[in-house]
Formats: C-alpha cells, sequence, structure tokens
C-alpha cells in the first residue's frame, strides 16, 4: 500500500488508512469493474474547473460498475489516480464509511440523526438516489398518508443507514429488522413526525415551491401495468400470475399493500433483491403482528430479535432472508439511474427461473437456454468443447445466490520440470471410451504442472468446504475449471438427494477429493425443502418412431464417438392425455460433447444411434415443475396442462444436424488441402502400389476412414482387416464397409476377396494377422500411454512382421502452427493466450505428441532391435522447412526374408464382421 499513500486521495483525508479502491475491494471483490479511458487534452474546455496540467499528453477517466451504482472519476494525470477517485466517489454515493476506526454507538446513533435530516432536507430530494424517489412518491400519497415515508424503506435503501445503524446494534448485519427501531430513535431527535402505527414518517415543513417544482413525471405513461408473481406462504400451494396495475398518481407501495390485503405501504415489507445482481427484483410482503409491535416500543425498551410470523419458505430460500405469509415477487422501484420509477414484468417463467437458477446444473441450463435438454456435464474435457457459462462462473454465480464469500481459488503450481513436455499429459478424469479396459493405470494424477484448490467459505469465514483434487493440468485455466466442476458436481447431487446419509455424502465427496463441513450447511437448509420434488425421474424411450429423413449413405465419416461435438435440432412438447400437446422448447442449432453426460441420458441415447440428417421422436417421463415452467413461454397455459387429471409426458423431437469431429480433426480439415487424413491415405496407396501389396491390416482402424477410401480406389488389395477397441467405432465401420462392398461386388468391379474387422488390443498378439503385406496404424499410437506404445511397437515388428508397416503420429513441433491458425476467433479466455501455444495437444485424447527427434528416436531404435529399416516422411507441410511436417510417419520395412514362420495360433480378437466375395455374403456378429 505504500505506494498508495502518497496519492493525492489518501492525503486529503487524514482518517484514511485504507485506500478507496481497497475499501471498494473489500466490500465487492471482483463485482468491481473498473475502465479507465485516455481523454486526449484539447483545449481545456472539455472540463472546466478543472486545472489542467501544462505538460503530458492525456488525462485519465475512470468508469467504476458496482452491482448496485456506477459512477466516473474526475480526470486524473494518472490511470490509478482516476481508479482511487471513482472508488472514492462510489464509497461517497454508497454512504459506506472509509474510516476503519468503528464510531462508537453513539457516534453513530448522532450520525444516524444526521442522515435523516439530510434524507429530509430540500436538497436531497433532487438528488439521484434510490430513497429519493420515494421522497417524491409519498407526495402523491392522499390525505393523512401526504408525505410520509416507510421506515421499512428507510430501513433498506440507504446503506449509510444501515451501515450506521450496524455500528450501533451489531445483529443488525444479519437481521435487518433491528435497523427499523434504532431509526424511529433517532427520528425523534430530527425533529420528524411519526405516522400513529410508528411505520412512517414526514417532515413537519412541506417542500419550498422551487424544489417541487424540477420534477416533472409527465415523461411517464398515465398508469403502468406490470406482470408479478404471487409466493403463497403454503409450499403447497402453487405460485401465481399477478397483475399490478399503478397510475401515475399512486404510490407503488400502496398499491402492493392493497394486494397483500392491508391498508398501506408502511405494513409492507421489503427483501433484498433476487434474481440478478443488478435486479431490483424483491419479494414484498405484509409486516408480521409482532414486527409492529416491535416498532411500536417506547424508545429505550429492549427490543426483541426477529419478527414471529409464519415463514414463507420458498420466498425465504430466494432471498436469503426471512419472509412471512404471502408474498408477492415484483420488479418496481426506484433506482440509482434515473429518478423514474423502474419496472420490468415478473412472469411465472422468471419466477421459475431464479429457482433453477439457484442450482449449479440449473445455471449452466439457463446459459444455454436448454433446461429441458442441457445437464451439467461431468467433466471438463477442453474448452472448445465446453458449451455454456464456465465452472469457475457457474460455481461464483452459485456462492453468490447462497450469499457465500467469493470462492477462494488456490492455483498451485507442480515443482515438476515444466520444460519437458514429454512428461506433460492433459489428464481427463474421465473414462474414456478409447481408453477401453486394456490400458491399465489412467494418467490422472502425473505428470501436469497445474493443480487447484478451491474453498468454499461462508460470509462469516467459515469453511464449508474444500476441494483440493490430486489431477495436475498442463494449463492453470483448465486446472481451475476442472476444481470447480468437481464442487459443482457434488452440490449438484447433493441438492438433489438431500436424503442421502452423511456416510454416503462424505464418500462421494471423498472419491473427487472434496472435504465438507456440514454443520455450516445452513445457508442451504431451505433448498432442500424448495428442492424436495425429485427433479428427474427416469426417462426412457417409450417409442421409437424413427423417421428417417436421410438414408445412411452420409454416415461415411460421421463418427460419434467421445469428444465429438453433435449439433442437432430439437423440439420439446408437453403431451398431456386428451388435452393436447404444447410446445416447451426448441432450438434450431444445440451442440454439445458426446460421453461428458452434457445431455440428459435419453437425449445422448437417442442421438449416438443417428445418421446425420436423421430424425426421431420419442416420448419421456415429464420433469419437475420447475423445469418445465422455466422453459414454456404460455405459462398459464402449460401450467393448466400440467394440472389437468391424466397426466403428462414429454415428446422430444430431434434431428442431427451435424457432428464434428474432435479439435485434432477440425484443424486438419480446415488447414490442410486435401485434409490431412486424405493425404495420409493417399501415401498409404502410394506404398501399396509401391510394394503390390495383395494384404493389409489397419491397426487402430477407428470407424473404418482408410479402409472405406482404399475401397474407392483399384489397387492390388485381396484381403484387408481393421483392428480397434473401440466397439462404437467398430460398428460404424463395419456399417460403412458393408455398404460399400455390397454395391462394388453388385457392379462386378471388385477385386476384395475378403474383409474381416477385429475387435481387439493391438498391444496383444492374433495370429490370424501374421504376415501380412503392409500394415497401417495412422494417428493411433498417440492414443496410448507411452509405455504401450513402445510394447505395440514391439509386438508389430516381432509377432505380426508385416513386410511393411506404416506409422503416423502428430509432430508436437508443428502445434505451434495449428494453434496460431485456430485459435484466432476461438472464445478462448485471456490467461490462455499468455501460455505457450505450444503446449496443446491437439486432442484431448492424446496421451502424448512427440517431436521429430523423440519420434524418430523411437523407431529407429526399434527398427533396429527388430531387424527392419526404416525412412521417415510425413504429410502436411514441406520436408525439410520448419517446423517439419504436420503428421509425421515412418515406413519399417522387414529385412531379408528369413523371418521365422509362424506357428503359434492364439486367437485373441473377436470377429466384428467378416465379409468374404465368394459367398458373397457376410457375417455380422455382436453388430449392434
Ligand atoms: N486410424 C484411424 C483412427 C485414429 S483414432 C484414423 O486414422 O482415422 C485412434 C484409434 O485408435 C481409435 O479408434 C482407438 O479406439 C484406437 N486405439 C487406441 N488404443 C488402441 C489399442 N490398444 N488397440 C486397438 N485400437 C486402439
Ligand atoms: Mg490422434
Amino acid at each position: 500500500m505504500g505506494s498508495q499513500e502518497t496519492s493525492v486521495l489518501a492525503l486529503k483525508k487524514k482518517t484514511v488508512t485504507l485506500t478507496p479502491k481497497a475499501i471498494i475491494h473489500q466490500k465487492f471483490g471482483a463485482n468491481a469493474v473498473y475502465k479507465v479511458e485516455e481523454v486526449q487534452k484539447s483545449d481545456g474546455n472539455e472540463c472546466p474547473g478543472l486545472n489542467l496540467p501544462q505538460k503530458g499528453p492525456c488525462l485519465y477517466r475512470c468508469s467504476l460498475q458496482l452491482p448496485e451504482v456506477s459512477v466516473v472519476s474526475e480526470l486524473c494525470k494518472k490511470k490509478k489516480d482516476a481508479e482511487q477517485s471513482a472508488a472514492e466517489k462510489a464509497i461517497e454515493k454508497l454512504g459506506i464509511n472509509p474510516t476503519l476506526s468503528i464510531p462508537t454507538a453513539q457516534e453513530a446513533g448522532d450520525e444516524v440523526v444526521g442522515r435523516l435530516s439530510y434524507l429530509f432536507s430540500d436538497a436531497f430530494y433532487t438528488t439521484v438516489h434510490p430513497l429519493s424517489g420515494h421522497f417524491r412518491a409519498a407526495l402523491l400519497r392522499k390525505d393523512h398518508l401526504y408525505g410520509y415515508v416507510p421506515v421499512s424503506v428507510l430501513s433498506l435503501f440507504d446503506s449509510k443507514l444501515i451501515n450506521l445503524c450496524k455500528c450501533m446494534n451489531p445483529k443488525a448485519e444479519y437481521n435487518t429488522w433491528l435497523v427499523v427501531p434504532l431509526i424511529l430513535k433517532a427520528a425523534s431527535r430530527v425533529p420528524l413526525l411519526i405516522s400513529e402505527n410508528h411505520l412512517s414518517m414526514r417532515r413537519p415543513s412541506p417542500y419550498p415551491p422551487e424544489v417541487l417544482e424540477g420534477i416533472d413525471n409527465s415523461n411517464l405513461p398515465e398508469s403502468i401495468c406490470i406482470k408479478a408473481v404471487r409466493v403463497p406462504c403454503s409450499i403447497d400451494e402453487i405460485v401465481e400470475p399477478l397483475l399490478l396495475n399503478v397510475s401515475i398518481n399512486e404510490y407503488y407501495l400502496d398499491v402492493i399493500a392493497q394486494e397483500l390485503g392491508v391498508t398501506d405501504a408502511s405494513k409492507v415489507l421489503v427483501s433484498r433483491s433476487v434474481g440478478k445482481a443488478s435486479s431490483e427484483t424483491r419479494f414484498y410482503f405484509c409486516a408480521p403482528q409482532s414486527y409492529m409491535l416491535n416498532v411500536s416500543l417506547e424508545s429505550g425498551e429492549e427490543l426483541t430479535n426477529e419478527p414471529e410470523g409464519t415463514l414463507n419458505t420458498r420466498a425465504s430460500y430466494l432471498s436469503g432472508q426471512n419472509v412471512y405469509g404471502d408474498a408477492i415477487l415484483a420488479s418496481i422501484g426506484y433506482t440509482w439511474k434515473s429518478t423514474d420509477i423502474l419496472y420490468e414484468d415478473v412472469s411465472l417463467r422468471s419466477y421459475y427461473r431464479i429457482v433453477i437458477n439457484k442450482m449449479p446444473d440449473g445455471v449452466y441450463k439457463l446459459s444455454r437456454e436448454a433446461i429441458l435438454a442441457a445437464e451439467l456435464p461431468i467433466a471438463f474435457t477442453t474448452r472448445s468443447n465446453w458449451r455454456g457459462s464456465y465452472p469457475r462462473d457457474i460455481l461464483c454465480t452459485f456462492c453468490r445466490q447462497h450469499r457465500l464469500s467469493v470462492p477462494e481459488i488456490i492455483p498451485l503450481e507442480n515443482s515438476e520440470v515444466p520444460g519437458l513436455h514429454k512428461k506433460l499429459k492433459l489428464t481427463d478424469s474421465r473414462e474414456q471410451e478409447t481408453n477401453g479396459g486394456s490400458l491399465a493405470g489412467s494418467a490422472a494424477g502425473v505428470g501436469g504442472t497445474f493443480k487447484c484448490e478451491i474453498k468454499i467459505i461462508s460470509r462469516s469465514q467459515e469453511l464449508i468446504l474444500w476441494c483440493t483434487p490430486k489431477e495436475s493440468f498442463k494449463k492453470q485455466s483448465d486446472a481451475i475449471q476442472d476444481a470447480a466442476l468437481k464442487i459443482l458436481t457434488w452440490l449438484n447431487n447433493y441438492f438433489k438427494n438431500p436424503k442421502m446419509s452423511v456416510e454416503n455424502l462424505t464418500t462421494s465427496a471423498h472419491e473427487i477429493d472434496i472435504q465438507f463441513y456440514p454443520r455450516c450447511f445452513k445457508e442451504f437448509e431451505l433448498c432442500l425443502v424448495v428442492n424436495n420434488t425429485s427433479r428427474l425421474l427416469n426417462s426412457d424411450c417409450l417409442s421409437d418412431n424413427t423417421d428417417s429423413v436421410n438414408d445412411s449413405d452420409d454416415m461415411s465419416g460421421v463418427s460419434l464417438s467421445t469428444g465429438s461435438l453433435a449439433c442437432i435440432s430439437y423440439s420439446i412438447y408437453l403431451l398431456a392425455g386428451d388435452c393436447g400437446k404444447e410446445l416447451l422448447e426448441r432450438s434450431e442449432e444445440f451442440e454439445f460433447e458426446i460421453g461428458s453426460k452434457a445431455v440428459f441420458s435419453h437425449l445422448e441415447a437417442a442421438v449416438t444411434k443417428m445418421s446425420v440428417g436423421q430424425s426421431v421422436s420419442y416420448k419421456a417421463e415429464v420433469l419437475s415443475r420447475e423445469l418445465i415452467m422455466s422453459a414454456a413461454t404460455d405459462s398459464e397455459r402449460i401450467l393448466s396442462l400440467l394440472n389437468s387429471a391424466g397426466g403428462c409426458s414429454l415428446e422430444y423431437s430431434i434431428t442431427l444436424l451435424r457432428v464434428t469431429e474432435p479439435l485434432e480433426e477440425r484443424m486438419e480439415q480446415a488447414l490442410f488441402s486435401p485434409p490431412l487424413s486424405k493425404q495420409r491415405v493417399e501415401f498409404a496407396l502410394q506404398q501399396i502400389k509401391e510394394s503390390c501389396a495383395a494384404s493389409l491390416v489397419d491397426f487402430g482402424c477407428g470407424s473404418g476412414s482408410l479402409l472405406e477410401s482404399l475401397l474407392a480406389y483399384p489397387t492390388s488389395l485381396e484381403n484387408v482387416v481393421g483392428v480397434d477397441i473401440s466397439q462404437r467405432s467398430l460398428a460404424r465401420a463395419a456399417k460403412i464397409l458393408h455398404t460399400k462392398l455390397t454395391i462394388k461386388t453388385e457392379a462386378g468391379s471388385d477385386q476384395i476377396k475378403s474383409a474381416v474387422l477385429y475387435d481387439g488390443s493391438i498391444t496383444t498378439f492374433d495370429s490370424r494377422l501374421y504376415g501380412f503385406d503392409i500394415g497401417t496404424c495412422l494417428e493411433v499410437i498417440e492414443h496410448m500411454e507411452e509405455d504401450q506404445a513402445f510394447l505395440f511397437g514391439d509386438v508389430v515388428l516381432s509377432f505380426f512382421c508385416p513386410k511393411v508397416l506404416i506409422v503416423s503420429t502428430p509432430n508436437f513441433e508443428y502445434n505451434v502452427i495449428l494453434h496460431k491458425s485456430t485459435v484466432q476467433g476461438q472464445e478462448d479466455d485471456p490467461d490462455e493466450k499468455n501460455q505457450s501455444q505450444s503446449s496443446k495437444f491437439r486432442n484431448h485424447d492424446h496421451k502424448f505428441e512427440w517431436t521429430r527427434e523423440q519420434f524418430n528416436d523411437w523407431a529407429s531404435k526399434l527398427a533396429e532391435r527388430h531387424n527392419y529399416s526404416v525412412q521417415f516422411s510425413g504429410v502436411g507441410g514441406v520436408d525439410g522447412v520448419e517446423p517439419g511436417y504436420a503428421s509425421q510417419i515412418a515406413v519399417f520395412r522387414r529385412g531379408g526374408d528369413n523371418f521365422p514362420e509362424n506357428v503359434n495360433t492364439s486367437h485373441h480378437y473377436n470377429v466384428i464382421w467378416d465379409w468374404s466375395s465368394s459367398s458373397s455374403s457376410s457375417m455380422i456378429k455382436d453388430f449392434q
């Protein structure tokens, strides 16, 4: 802070021990947004009254945006002074006590008196302050209410008053009702007129005419009619819409009072705002009897605490404050922005959105506008695959919603040498299909450089939950997102299964490295009551009227494997017996990552069975009322359907628009012409031609794209085989190859005698694949752990013994170029830009990517061990030009002809599909 002390601003106020910025930071943390702009010094007229410096190129002005107010600083010579000036203005405006020395109760009491007389002064009447609106509106009140301002309003909208009262009675920090009697007590010293019921006050003298004349509300409509929502006290009664009619000549709080069944505004209490940080949406409810008794107590008497009444669970949960009896949720009032009344409709839909927005998955659903389709994904894979708000942001929203402190994020850097990229792995806690069972020990926990811990802390600084993941990440930001997601996942489960035993909760928490302290969970108590409805019932496909728009021809190249992005359009309807069918939610384009549980499971199950262009409709069980109502635009109609006797179900109608392969494929397609995959096929074709190969085995064939492409050319090949461990990919390969071969045979143009697909790991030998003319292994080894890649090398050259083996894998050094040309325009965050882009792998499923040197080393030693020769080549990029090929290739050739005859007959692979031209038929096993 030393440097700040020299600033003019700090010197001005001797009592300031914290800089204005530090005070703002204490109160608002990350919610304070400073924007500094340069103001070009023109001729000095721009800012009259300011002593412009003669030298220096420009001045700075800073705007500060806080949840409640925004302010603009004076012009300053230095950026940092402009920021301090803005902070100071905000402190003034908000009435924050800038001194650290807390006034005594006596001093505070005197200041309350001073503040009250200022609020009721002529000067205040014309300023822009939320309270001044109420003062003006009070003059619209009739008869005995004329000029009276409710104490509840005074106790709510002026932070200076509130802060002073907190000094007089620290309990007021948590119990806002305690502010009211303190204000009343001070009022007697101002002096002010107190209403008979002690619930409102006015100044004795009228405002002078010149003050009144300055007020003009002719720009307002004659009357406003806004939608609001009634939230009954009993949780069994349903929330209903309501219309508020406020005319230009009325105080809106009186109108709300009538709706609540009380005589006037003074008996209405107002909650703090709910929903969005900046909104004026609040609950309005009748002051309980005990509150009225309380405030009417003669000054000096001992005050009781909280008013007694019947707690409105839903409203209390949403506002984080006790609300009693029936409540009205409305968005109307005066703000810092304008002297006019501001209002907005609060529909049933808005109400339900506020409800679901309190849950981690609700925040995610809303950010995607896909309430009936999206789910909070279980894993953060990559930024480019994640859709919707990031886990860290969702967690911050969650904490704000539950009145907790901003989560404490503690990034940690491992002591491991970060320069050695071959040790780095992008770890991913998720079981990936392509990892299969054969790969022992996932990469989790080793090798990355960054870890992150997150603590969730209550307002009173008690530790509630602490997540300390073991996994390390290559990027700091990924470590943060991962830890945040772990917490969100656990919180979500906790809220959805409130009856879960403490043991189960603890176990599930330990699995994801979370410790929690249930005695501090009071912030969540009401949530459990409100969310007690089971949220998702099992949905299964009741009918499956598949309606093929486009036939399976379009299948080629589509592989709906883990990590692919599926893009669908969908419509979801509510079906209510005979009463009809109503649209709830639709999306023209909705993209999600396969395998990360980013959508309801029935939806993903349906999509993975589809081909591009196909449409499907199916029924699923109805979801919770909160979700349905948050989605529905025509609330009333949907509500009546939901309440209809026959029971409801949902109908999902989806079309698969396209599938985007993981990042790697997207880059390869975008940057190379022909695409890299095509270039690899051409490379293989060349080798087949040169060696006049009759038999070929594709190790790690995936969905068969290489085999399929080879079939499109006339070659010497007669027998082709593919092996992979992904059953799903194999099923797709079988479908495609079957169609292609059948067509070719019918046309009489095929030389292929047999084609077989096996399910098995290429690190295990199967004698049926012994001694082939050519073996290909394209872009596969990097999907295995490094030791497995070494094992594969030895197994293939010592047991499978192909005459020629072609192995391709990404060249790590080329990534710089790939990333340079793809990051622009992507929604990457800034900390990512600062990081070395070259540290990224191309695909989150890659366990490693080798430099040219590493690859050469591996291949040369391997060849030497097994009496093969090796040649290096590649595709994408130019030979000899840095940084080499995009995809590096090694071609191994068996030395001599005296390779051992295979005697061993071991069949470890399962035949998935077996096609033979002689029988012109095929056998498909396990083919789903
Ligand atoms: N060669 C294909 C697919 C590359 S993706 C192409 O160029 O398009 C990598 C493939 O390797 C995946 O299909 C994955 O299932 C497979 N794979 C990974 N480890 C394997 C193993 N141990 N045995 C067999 N296949 C494996
Ligand atoms: Mg790959």
